[in-house]
This record gives structure tokens, C-alpha cells and sequence, in this order.
């Protein structure tokens, strides 16, 4: 049993690319990581649909391409 070296155990703060922080159990005290759960493709993938086909309408009615 190693009992007597115990690494320090602290609230890491991890800061992403999009900007959202949060706090995690870490041995470190910053981490840093490209995507989080706020920036995880799924949702973001999900969210950049949405906006593509609100511009994509925008664009067909601005246009007229809805006219065939
Ligand atoms: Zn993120």
C-alpha cells in the first residue's frame, strides 16, 4: 500500500474553445479542452442545421428559388 504519497486533489477548471468553463476533480488545477458538452458536435451540428435552414428559406424566398 503507497500511503504516504497522495496526490492533492483540487477543483480544476477547464475552459473550452467555445468560451464555457466548468469545474471538475483534477489532480490539475487548469485544463483546457476543445469541446464540452455546451459545444459537442451533436448540438452544435443540430443547432448550425436549424440556422442553415432558416438562412436557406430566407434565401428561397428572398430569391424566389421556392418558385418552380
Ligand atoms: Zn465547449
Amino acid at each position: 500500500m503507497k500511503n504516504d504519497i497522495q496526490p492533492e486533489f483540487n477543483q480544476a477548471t477547464v475552459t473550452c474553445n467555445c468560451g464555457n468553463t466548468f469545474t471538475v476533480g483534477s489532480t490539475k488545477s487548469e485544463i483546457h479542452v476543445e469541446i464540452c458538452s455546451k459545444c459537442h458536435p451533436f448540438y452544435t451540428g443540430q443547432q448550425k442545421a436549424t440556422a442553415a435552414r432558416g438562412r436557406i428559406d430566407k434565401f428561397n424566398k428572398k430569391y424566389g428559388m421556392n418558385n418552380q
